[in-house]
C-alpha cells in the first residue's frame, strides 16, 4: 500500500465522493424515521474499534462504510426531528456545503496575507451580525470554536482593560481579587474560563436571579458594592440571553446601565438566544444588546451552522488587538492589527464563517428569521398542549425553550425523561429551574413538524402515567448525551 490512499487519483477520489454522498444521503432518511438515541451494541462496537489497529491498512470504502453504520447507530441523533434536545442543531444544507469548501481548499485564516479572500469574507459576516444585532459602526468581530472561547475572549479583553499590567503580570497585576458578575443560571464554562485565565474559580460571581430564572439587578448591585468593599476589584458583567436551562434572558439594558456606571466591561452571553436578530418578530426581546462591549453568539446552535462555530463581537477592536497581539517575524504579514492570528486566541484557523455566509447568503434574514420564529411557535404549542393535560409552563417559552413541571403528585422528572428517551421516539431533558425539577425540551430542528410537537406532547403524558404504574425495581439507564 503506498501513500496514494491517503491522496488518490482524480478517478478514484470522484469515485468514493460519490458513493459517501449517497451513503450519507441514505442514512440521513433512515436517521429522521429511526430511534433518537444510539441502539448499537456497545461491546461488539468496542472489539470491532479495537481490531482497527493501524498496524495494516484497510480499504477505504469498508472503512466510510462501518463509520456511517457507527454513526447513524452509536449517537444521539440531533438531526432527528423529535430531538427536542441541547441547544445542538440539525445543521443547515448550506453550511454543510460551507465544511466541503473548506475541506477542499483548507485555507488558513491566520492572516489576510495567505487568504485574502476567506478573511475578507469572514469580516464581512461578523460585520453585518454585529450591526444587526445593533453594535455601533466600526464593531468587528471573528469565528471562534465555539461559545466558550467566544466568552473567554470577552474575559480577557476585559481584564486587560481594567489593568493593562494585565498583559505582563497576569492576575497579581490587580490590586485585589478579580471578579465578574455572571447569573446563577450562567453556562458552567465560566468556572473553567476563570480558571484559565489565571485568576482562579473564586473569581466567579454568581447572582441571584429573580425567582424568574433572570439576574436579580438588586443582588447585582449589592454583590459590587460588597465586593469592593471587600477590596476585590470588578471588572465584568456578564448578562446571559438564551439560559441553558431555560432560554431566559436577563435584563439586558439595566445591566448595561449597571455596568457603565460601574466602569465595567458589559458582556452578553447570547450564544443560544443571538439567533433571535434574524427575526423581526423576536428580535425585540434582545433590546439592550446593543449597548454590549461585546458580545457572544454561537453559529453552531441557532444560526444552525455544523459544529464548532462560535463568533465574538465587539465594538472595541483596539480591545482585541491589545489582548492578542504579538510580534512574529516568521508571520507574512503587513497588517498585523488586523489579521485574525493577532486579534484572537486562535492561531491556525479554519474557515467557518463560510458557514454563516452561504446560509446567509442564501436565505437572508427572512430565512434565519423564519427558522427562528418556527422554533418559538413549536415551542409555544408544546407549551400549550402540555398546559391542557394538567401541566405548568414555569418559564418564557419565549426562546423555544420550554420548561415544564408535571401535575403534583407525579413521579420525578427524571424517571420520566428516561421513560422517553430509552423509548428512543423522542429526546427531551431533566433540568431544574428555580428550584424546581422539570422536563426541559427545545426545539432546534428547522423541519420539526407540528405533528412531532403532537407526538411529543403524547409521550410526555403517556411517560407520565407509565411511570405512576411502572415496576421501579428494574433501574432505567439512559445514554449519556
Ligand atoms: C452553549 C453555551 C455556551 C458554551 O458554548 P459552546 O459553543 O458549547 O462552547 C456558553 N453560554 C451559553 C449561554 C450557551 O448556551
Amino acid at each position: 500500500m503506498t501513500a496514494s490512499v491517503l491522496f488518490p487519483p482524480h478517478d478514484q477520489r470522484l469515485s468514493w465522493e460519490f458513493d459517501l454522498t449517497a451513503m450519507l444521503a441514505a442514512a440521513d432518511q433512515r436517521v429522521a424515521s429511526g430511534a433518537v438515541v444510539p441502539t448499537f451494541d456497545r461491546d461488539s462496537f468496542a472489539d470491532e474499534l479495537a481490531k482497527i489497529d493501524f498496524e495494516q491498512p484497510m480499504a477505504l470504502d469498508d472503512l466510510l462504510a462501518w463509520t456511517v453504520t457507527q454513526m447513524e447507530h452509536g449517537i444521539v441523533h440531533v438531526t432527528h426531528p423529535r430531538y427536542l434536545g441541547l441547544f445542538n442543531p440539525s445543521p443547515s444544507f448550506p453550511a454543510q456545503c460551507a465544511d466541503r469548501i473548506t475541506a477542499a481548499f483548507n485555507p488558513q485564516l491566520a492572516s489576510q496575507t495567505t487568504s485574502p479572500a476567506a478573511v475578507a469574507i469572514e469580516a464581512h459576516v461578523t460585520r453585518l451580525i454585529a450591526r444587526r444585532a445593533g453594535l455601533p459602526d466600526g464593531s468587528v468581530g471573528h469565528f471562534t470554536s465555539g461559545g466558550s472561547e467566544a466568552n473567554g475572549t470577552a474575559l480577557i479583553c476585559a481584564l486587560t482593560r481594567a489593568e493593562p499590567g494585565f498583559t505582563q503580570s497576569g492576575g497579581r497585576a490587580f490590586a485585589g481579587q478579580p471578579v465578574f458578575y455572571v447569573s446563577q443560571d450562567c453556562h458552567l464554562a465560566w468556572i473553567k474560563l476563570a480558571h484559565m485565565a489565571g485568576i482562579g474559580r473564586d473569581a466567579v460571581r454568581f447572582v441571584a436571579t429573580d425567582g424568574h430564572g433572570r439576574m436579580s439587578v438588586d443582588a447585582l448591585n449589592t454583590a459590587i458594592a460588597a465586593d469592593r468593599y471587600a477590596g476585590c476589584v470588578p471588572v465584568m458583567i456578564v448578562a446571559t440571553a438564551g439560559t441553558t436551562n431555560a432560554g431566559m434572558i436577563d435584563p439586558l439594558g439595566p445591566c448595561g446601565d449597571i455596568a457603565r456606571r460601574q466602569g465595567l466591561w458589559y458582556h452578553v452571553d447570547a450564544a443560544w438566544g443571538g439567533a433571535a436578530i434574524a427575526s423581526d418578530r423576536q428580535r425585540g426581546r434582545l433590546a439592550g444588546i446593543e449597548r454590549a462591549d461585546s458580545i457572544t453568539i454561537d453559529a453552531h446552535k441557532w444560526f444552525a451552522t455544523t459544529m464548532g462555530c462560535g463568533m465574538f463581537l465587539t465594538a472595541h477592536r483596539d480591545a482585541l488587538s491589545a489582548a492578542f497581539n504579538v510580534s512574529a517575524s516568521f508571520m507574512p504579514s503587513h497588517a498585523q492589527d488586523l489579521d485574525p492570528y493577532m486579534t484572537t486566541t486562535q492561531w491556525s484557523r479554519r474557515f467557518l464563517g463560510l458557514r454563516v455566509f452561504l446560509s446567509l447568503g442564501a436565505g437572508a434574514w427572512a430565512a434565519h428569521g423564519a427558522h427562528v420564529d418556527h422554533a418559538v411557535d413549536l415551542a409555544q404549542r408544546l407549551a400549550g398542549r402540555m398546559t391542557a393535560q394538567g401541566w405548568t409552563v414555569v418559564n418564557d417559552p419565549g426562546l423555544a425553550v420550554v420548561c415544564l413541571a408535571p401535575p403534583a403528585g407525579s413521579p420525578p422528572v427524571r424517571e420520566i425523561v428516561q421513560h422517553i428517551v430509552r423509548s428512543g421516539r423522542a429526546w427531551v431533558s431533566a433540568a431544574s429551574f428555580e428550584g424546581r425539577d422539570i422536563v426541559r425540551a427545545c426545539v432546534t430542528h428547522g423541519e420539526t413538524a407540528p405533528a412531532d410537537i403532537d407526538a411529543v406532547a403524547v409521550l410526555l403524558v403517556e411517560a407520565r402515567t407509565a411511570c405512576v404504574t411502572a415496576d421501579m425495581k428494574h433501574p432505567i439507564l439512559v445514554p449519556v448525551s
